[in-house]
């Protein structure tokens, strides 16, 4: 009776964990010389580690990042531009506390996308909502939306997360309806929510890409207020490899 009553009601307060694990933690050779609050403990705790382990796994997978490269899987040696010391700041998740952005710079192959990643992992196992976006799928997304007379609902995709990441700036021309979108997303984000923004192009480039001098200066003086810059120089990491692999070859 009580064994029913106990696994139905782990299931009525969907406890689906200890629900699965019960019944082979409380066989004799485990809870043996325990006290009945470290067998508690141990339980509650089984549950709540995995209840957070498939929140950061939902979470990540909807965020639309895309790969799993971590700050670990970095390499620093490879990349001797890069002041670690930057990179261990942001890695604290301050900068996420205090709504500033962060702007990765530099030509291609050289890792922009790999830190905005690693970053973005960071804040959502911490429990940060994160949504990943290139520009291109911005402006994708904006001109799609602005069709079906929904832009206004669709911009809320960017402007609510606490982290926001938007690759691959510099690559498109933006339109007059994308511009402004994109406009509003910063202007809403604005000491409210950290973006993470990765560039090709200088800032004196931006006037192009936003087709709009004026904007973009407006835009800028937003985005920079708060914010770290990292400039990253050097070769490719893509290319480098490739030439040692056929070196090696
Ligand atoms: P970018 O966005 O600047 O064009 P990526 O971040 O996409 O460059 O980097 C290109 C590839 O090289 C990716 O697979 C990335 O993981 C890898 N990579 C770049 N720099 C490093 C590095 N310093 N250590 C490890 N992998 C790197
Ligand atoms: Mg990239």
């Amino acid at each position: 009776m009580a064994y029913e009553r106990v696994h139905e009601n782990l299931r009525n307060l969907k406890l689906g964990t200890l629900d699965e694990i019960l019944d082979n933690r409380l066989n004799a050779n485990h809870v043996q010389d325990k006290s009945f609050l470290d067998v508690l403990d141990e339980l509650l705790e089984e549950e709540v580690q995995t209840r957070r382990a498939n929140s950061i796994e939902t979470r990540t997978r909807l965020s639309g990042i895309p790969t799993r490269k971590t700050l670990d899987d970095f390499d620093y040696a490879q990349q001797p531009s890069i002041d670690q010391t930057v990179i261990s700041e942001l890695r604290t998740l301050r900068f996420l506390h205090n709504a500033e952005n962060v702007l990765f710079l530099g030509p291609a192959g050289v890792g922009k996308t790999h830190l905005a990643t690693g970053l973005a992992m960071e804040a959502m196992r911490a429990g940060f909502s994160a949504y990943w976006t290139t520009m291109p799928g911005f402006i994708d997304q904006v001109q799609r939306a602005a069709k079906r007379d929904m832009l206004h609902a669709k911009l809320k995709t960017y402007t609510k997360p606490k982290l926001l990441v938007i690759d691959e700036i510099g690559y498109l021309r933006l339109d007059r309806e994308s511009a402004n979108a994109f406009f509003h997303v910063v202007t809403e984000r604005y000491e409210k929510g950290s973006t993470i923004f990765t560039s090709n192009k200088s800032f004196a480039d931006w006037g192009e890409i936003l087709g709009d001098a004026v904007l973009a200066s407006a835009v800028l003086d937003r985005i920079l207020h708060h914010s770290s810059v990292v400039n990253i120089k050097g070769d490719s990491y893509r290319l480098k490899n490739r030439r040692r692999l056929t070196k090696t070859a």
